[in-house]
């Protein structure tokens, strides 16, 4: 494995908000020519071992992995845990933790929206819930999607669901210093997701960086497919100013969803170093 190796070690099966089961994706990874893959379900690893088996059973060269919700500064930030022990019991605590409360909240949402004269997106979106623990913004999106509110998920996300818009609620998630001990203490590498898609001043952006550093944190997400090309250039810069190893992953849905795939993103750039070269003896 190098800096070339075709990996993607961000992706999301129906055990959270994808549509796939992890069998498929695996079976896509493979079809994709990922040569590393990753399954990272929202504060979850219910889907690892089937990931592994699958990833197995095709020859994939396999991490197990996480997305964990973090509130930092107001802001809902997320943080790849990467080769980790899925069995580790304060890992699992703090997931099941954070879990907790998607439900109430989702019952807010809908109130919310029955206020805008959308009615029953409790249940609605709970058709597309394949882990009753994880309910998200997701399969609302669906629902209005399916209803014919909105053409599109990401349509949904400009109207709906987020800071200011009908259906929004704030929500309290981990801290970012337990998300990272969780994935270290459990052996894996924490990794700052799609840092571009977060409402930060430099300042904050600033200080999420400092404070993943010294919580033990190792790793940023560079060529994601929330990123732009200007955006690969940009956190290029930062990994290389805050010494972090670089990910690499699709952030894949589902196939109508997403529009970048598994394994289809442009490599790192040569000049970052690869998070799966501190992580190649936790590769099953
Ligand atoms: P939740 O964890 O319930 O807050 O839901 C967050 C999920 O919503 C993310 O993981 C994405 O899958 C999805 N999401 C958030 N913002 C957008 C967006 N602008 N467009 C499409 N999906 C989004
Ligand atoms: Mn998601
Ligand atoms: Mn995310
Ligand atoms: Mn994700």
């Amino acid at each position: 494995m190098n800096i070339l190796t075709n990996a993607d070690l961000h992706c999301h099966s129906d055990v959270s908000d994808g549509t796939l089961t992890p069998e498929a994706l695996a079976a896509r990874a493979k079809a994709n020519g990922v040569e590393l893959w990753a399954l990272t379900d929202h504060d979850e690893v219910g889907g690892q071992q089937r990931a592994m088996a699958a990833a197995a059973a095709h020859g994939l060269p396999y991490l197990t992995g996480t997305e964990i919700s973090v509130s930092f500064a107001d802001v809902t930030v997320h943080i790849v845990g990467l080769g980790f022990d899925p069995d580790d019991p304060h890992l699992k605590a703090g997931l099941a933790a954070t879990r907790g409360g998607r439900e109430a909240r989702a019952r807010e949402m809908a109130e919310q929206l029955a206020r805008v004269g959308i009615k029953n997106a409790f249940e609605g979106a709970l058709k597309y819930v394949g882990n009753p623990d994880l309910i998200s913004r997701t399969h609302f999106a669906r629902f209005l999607v399916e209803t014919g509110v909105c053409n599109s998920t990401h349509e949904v996300f400009r109207r709906f669901l987020t800071e200011g818009k009908p259906g929004y609620v704030p929500h309290r998630w981990a801290r970012l210093r337990d998300a990272v001990r969780w994935i270290t203490e459990a052996g894996g590498q924490a990794v700052i997701a799609h840092p571009a898609r977060y409402a930060f001043s430099p300042t904050q952006e600033y200080a999420l960086f400092s404070e993943f550093k010294q919580h033990g944190g190792r790793g940023v997400e560079v060529v994601t497919g929330s990123h732009s090309a200007a955006e690969y250039v940009k956190y290029t810069e930062m990994a290389q100013e805050f010494d972090l190893y670089a990910s690499r992953g699709s952030d894949f849905h589902s196939p109508d969803e997403s529009h970048t795939d598994l394994g289809t993103l442009p490599p790192l750039p040569g000049q970052l170093k690869p998070i799966w070269e501190l992580l190649s003896a936790r590769v099953v």
